[in-house]
């Protein structure tokens, strides 16, 4: 007999499940048995109880079960196709089904005098009634299901139905254990492991999510979550503490330093004073510092990461500067040039040097010339030799990927280099703790002085003409304006378009006034130029997407215009706020927005307008967001978890972390397992 090779994957046993199903379930995460079990529903819909028609409300989903009685077929007018108008009956009333498209199977099975049970959403019909759009046709024979039917996050291939199957398999052949001692659980009322997964998946009939059951399943799930997270950037610190890194300290790196701050148009605030000496600490010691500075836009985050350059330069190491944007860097370069004169050079590295400039570049670099190298990702590449890197600076670190930090770890044979990140992710400090407890932080909690607040006014869309005749005349008077682009996420060419829109418009309406578009997809020697003339103040209005988002700093610009704000996520038009009020002059900013508005997106443009400190404004979105909902904090770079929700779960967070730091210290084996089930691919290491 010819043994079968061995199966890839232990789940290529089960069936039903080949190689491609593999390829796709490892994408969600899932390559054992029991990885199903943490793949946890995104919602769940209610098929265990049918709802009499007379009974609907709409906004809701719900099941309901009748005879067809009427079928019409509708022409929508020129062009617009067809429609199928079901009518469904019960003892109670009757219910209009619609479908826009459909086959001629559909229509099959739609005839009159069959019956059915529909599932979908209620919705008020035109002349009165309810209906539902493309309701789900369910066999009125089989049985009404025990439990509620999660919905699962998916990749396409893989159908709602499969992922259940495999998770109920998963759930009578996975035994789970229980790690959680009797006196926490008690603490908290968690149920055991085993139940609370089970209850997650599938709730029994009438337990609708926020009920206390259902509560405190996901808080146990969530607790789990935090321990597993904590022990993983715990042992991160440990691990790093056992490295090697070049103590900077000394006479030479304190006089550049002075130098430096002698050299600067102002006197440091005492934020920024405080958050030098925590850096210039932890750069004197022999082991490799990974501090983090979160800082509001706007806090002076720049002249603190020259400062700490300064110390290492002065002795006598090489320095890098990583922006996320080319403009940026550019924008840190230019800064950086003067500050350093006679002290060290500054030179730039980026996608768009010349292939020549890099080459000379690299040679002086690979000589260990004490340098400050400020770039892109460029830097990170192997290609960039830095062997004497000491000190390496990532400005909006949220914008960088985990193993390009990781790279510069292997700039240098014989050390690893210290590490400064800096974020304006604004987000409160106790959760800030939480998220980022392998970083030591440093909080740049002080706007430098005679920043006066800008002033942010909301303004519909309709009302555009008479902004625009305030925008002449204001530039009329030398200032400088940025007019922010509608987001359009999902597609880099109609953002383009869009971008290409508001830029013909404006000039049209302003034609004596210098307008300048700025994107992502221009050139490199085409954005500088733009960016060098707002500078220099030849350009008067610059038309921009996001790409103005982070960093850029012209003073003279104090008005800025965001067009559909609604569309914009609150932490970024905080950012984008943020690049005007950096001058000694009053700062406008103008929330254009499109009209009708929801209720939340009203509240959130409110709260804008109100606020100018980023943290309120974070924790303001938070309040916003549904629960489970943190998409302010994963566009702002604090890592994801699955299930825990960071304000959510807050209280469970000290726990959390002391379970965490006891398990790291006593039970290895176990921090290996909860890592490898909540952690896999070490989503901390980041910070490693
Ligand atoms: P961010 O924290 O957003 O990166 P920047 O470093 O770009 O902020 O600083 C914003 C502006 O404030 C810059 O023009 C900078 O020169 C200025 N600035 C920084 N620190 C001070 C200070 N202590 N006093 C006055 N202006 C300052
Ligand atoms: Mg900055």
């Amino acid at each position: 007999m010819s043994a079968s090779p061995p199966p890839r994957s232990p789940l290529e046993q089960w069936a039903g499940i080949g190689p491609a199903t593999v390829e796709r379930l490892a994408r969600l995460g899932i390559e054992q048995p029991e990885d199903f079990l943490w793949l946890l529903p995104l919602r769940y819909e209610d098929l265990t109880r049918v709802t009499p028609i007379a009974a609907l409300t709409a906004g809701s989903e719900a099941l309901v079960e009748g005879e067809i009685v009427r079928v019409e077929e509708h022409t929508r007018g020129a062009g617009a196709g067809k429609q199928l108008i079901v009518h469904l009956a019960d003892a109670s009333g009757t219910l209009v089904g619609r479908w826009f498209r459909y086959y001629p199977s559909t229509q099959q099975k739609l005839k009159a005098g069959r019956r059915w049970r529909w599932y979908g959403e209620v919705r008020w019909h035109y002349f009165g009634g309810v209906e539902m759009i493309h309701p789900r046709l369910i066999d009125p024979k089989t049985p009404l299901p025990a439990t509620l039917t999660p919905i699962y996050p998916s990749v396409e291939g893989l159908n709602q139905p499969h992922l259940r199957r495999w998770v109920a398999k998963a759930l009578a052949v996975v035994a789970l254990d229980e790690w959680l001692d009797d006196e926490t659980r008690q603490r908290w009322h968690f149920p055991a492991l085993p139940n609370a997964v089970r209850l997650l998946h599938q709730p029994p009939a009438g337990l609708v999510p926020e009920k206390p059951e259902w509560r405190a399943a996901r808080a146990r799930l969530a607790f789990d979550e935090l321990v597993a997270q904590q022990a993983s950037m715990r042992r991160a610190r440990l691990a790093r503490l056992t490295c090697a890194a070049p103590a900077i300290s000394g006479t030479d790196a304190d006089r550049a330093e002075r130098a430096l701050a002698a050299r600067l148009p102002f006197t440091l605030t005492n934020a920024q004073r405080r958050v030098v000496g925590e850096i210039a600490h932890d750069l004197a010691l022999p082991t490799p510092m990974h501090r983090l500075v979160l800082g509001d836009v706007g806090s002076g985050k720049t002249v603190v990461a020259a400062l700490a350059i300064a110390r290492a330069v002065g002795a006598g190491f090489q320095a890098a500067l990583a922006a996320p944007t080319e403009i940026l860097a550019e924008q840190h370069a230019q800064k950086l040039a003067p500050w350093f004169e006679g002290v060290a050079p500054v030179e730039l590295i980026t996608a768009s040097t010349p292939a020549r400039v890099r080459q000379a570049l690299n040679e002086r670099l690979e000589q260990g010339e004490p340098m400050v190298v400020v770039g892109t990702h460029a830097l990170f590449e192997t290609r960039t030799p830095l062997p004497r890197l000491a000190l390496a600076v990532i400005d909006e670190q949220h914008r960088f990927g985990v193993r390009q930090r990781a790279r510069l770890r292997e700039k240098s044979s014989a050390w690893r280099p210290h590490l400064l990140m800096m974020s304006a992710t604004p987000i409160p400090r106790t959760l800030a703790m939480a998220c980022y407890a392998d970083l030591d932080l440093s909080f740049l909690d002080e706007r430098p002085p005679g920043r006066k607040p800008v002033t942010t006014t909301l303004l519909p869309l309709s009302r555009k003409a008479e902004l625009i005749a305030r925008v002449r005349a204001w530039c009329a008077s030398g200032k400088q304006v940025y007019w922010v682009c509608p987001l359009i996420e999902e597609n880099e060419t109609l953002a383009l378009n869009a971008a290409e829109a508001v830029f013909e418009e404006l000039r049209h309406a302003m034609p004596e006034i210098a307008i300048a578009l700025l994107h992502g997809r221009m050139g490199h020697d085409e954005k500088q130029q733009v960016m060098r003339a707002f500078v220099a103040g030849t350009v008067s209005i610059l038309v921009a997407t996001t790409v103005i988002e982070v960093g850029v700093d012209v003073p003279n610009a104090s008005l800025m215009v965001i067009e559909h704000a609604e569309r914009f996520g609150m932490a970024q038009l905080h950012q984008l706020r943020g690049r005007v009020g950096r001058g000694s002059s009053e700062s406008f900013c103008v929330l254009l927005y499109d009209e009708p508005l929801s209720a939340v997106a009203r509240e959130r443009l409110a709260t804008l307008k109100r606020e100018s400190d980023g943290f309120r404004i974070a924790q303001a979105d938070l309040k916003l967001r549904g629960p489970g909902e943190l998409t302010g904090v994963r566009q702002s770079g604090v890592p994801m978890m699955r299930v825990a929700d960071l304000t959510r779960d807050e209280a469970l967070i000290p726990a959390a972390q002391a379970l965490a730091d006891k398990l790291v210290q006593t039970q290895p084996e176990l921090v290996d397992r909860l890592i490898a089930r909540w952690v896999p691919h070490a989503r901390w290491a980041p910070h490693a």
